[in-house]
């Protein structure tokens, strides 16, 4: 079974609402592709604008953040229900700056992954390694366990509509991308957790993503392996660059 492409830009806290709607047109006709599905996750405060500027276009809607109740007395928080309304359709969760800047653990990982289906928002879950645990070769049993945390009594159904971002962090916004060979021997052990869990459909169906200082220059080969089925994409999103990526 082909699994579509996904590319998706994280726009990280970049782009105030002026400039959103600009970049949207810089890319418009740049990021133009129907085999593949291309999102912009972007701040919350760009949501409603971008959402307006990609009308009628190819792109998709995501966003960065959300709290796991869905209304109340929580000061400076939007949430799920909140984000679908807007027109949002993909939810980065557990990226790494989230957990080590933010302190967020597997637990409330894992209750917003669930808060996420349950609002009907599909989540782009982010897992990946230190340099320290890659230099003492200990990364995979830190990311199977990452997997299975964050997945804890989410179905098999709900894991089809999954995306899962792999992003070493030694790779994130320092320009050292993980070789190809190295990014697919993590997608394809994540793919081989997702079957232990669950089964071998669902382990086909589940959408894998390559993070980390991809670009123009390294998306295609990236893009080649087996078990990479796209890109998150940091720093290179907010370029015409991203255009190259959606194409490579
Ligand atoms: P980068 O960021 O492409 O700038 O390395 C990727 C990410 O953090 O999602």
């Amino acid at each position: 079974m082909a699994r579509r492409r996904i590319i998706a830009g994280n726009w990280k806290m970049n782009m105030t609402p002026s400039q959103a709607v600009e970049l949207c047109a810089t890319l418009k006709d740049l990021v133009k592709n129907d085999d593949v599905d291309v999102v912009y996750c972007v701040p919350a405060i760009d949501i409603v604008p971008v959402a307006e500027a990609i009308k009628g276009t190819n792109v998709k809607l995501g966003a960065e953040n959300f709290y796991i109740e869905d209304k109340g007395a929580f000061t400076g928080e939007i949430s799920a229900p909140m984000l679908k309304d807007a027109g949002v359709e993909y939810i980065i969760i557990g990226h790494s700056e989230r957990r080590d800047i933010f302190g967020e653990n597997d637990i409330l990982i894992n209750a917003k992954v669930k808060k996420a289906f349950a609002a009907g928002l599909k989540p782009i879950l982010c897992c990946g390694e230190s340099l320290a645990l890659r230099k003492a070769g200990t990364y995979k049993e830190w990311i199977a366990r990452q997997i299975k945390w964050d997945l804890t009594d989410v179905t098999a159904d709900q894991v089809k509509e999954l995306v899962i971002a792999y992003e070493p962090i030694w790779a994130i916004g320092t320009g050292e991308t993980a070789t190809a060979d190295q990014a697919q021997e993590v997608c394809k052990m994540i793919r081989d957790v997702i079957a232990e869990m669950y089964d071998a459909p669902t382990a086909e169906a589940v959408r894998i993503q390559y993070g980390g200082s991809m670009n123009a220059g390294n998306a295609a080969e990236l893009l080649s392996k087996d078990d990479i089925d796209g890109g998150l994409i940091g720093g290179a999103a907010l370029k015409p660059d991203f255009g190259k990526i959606v194409n490579a």
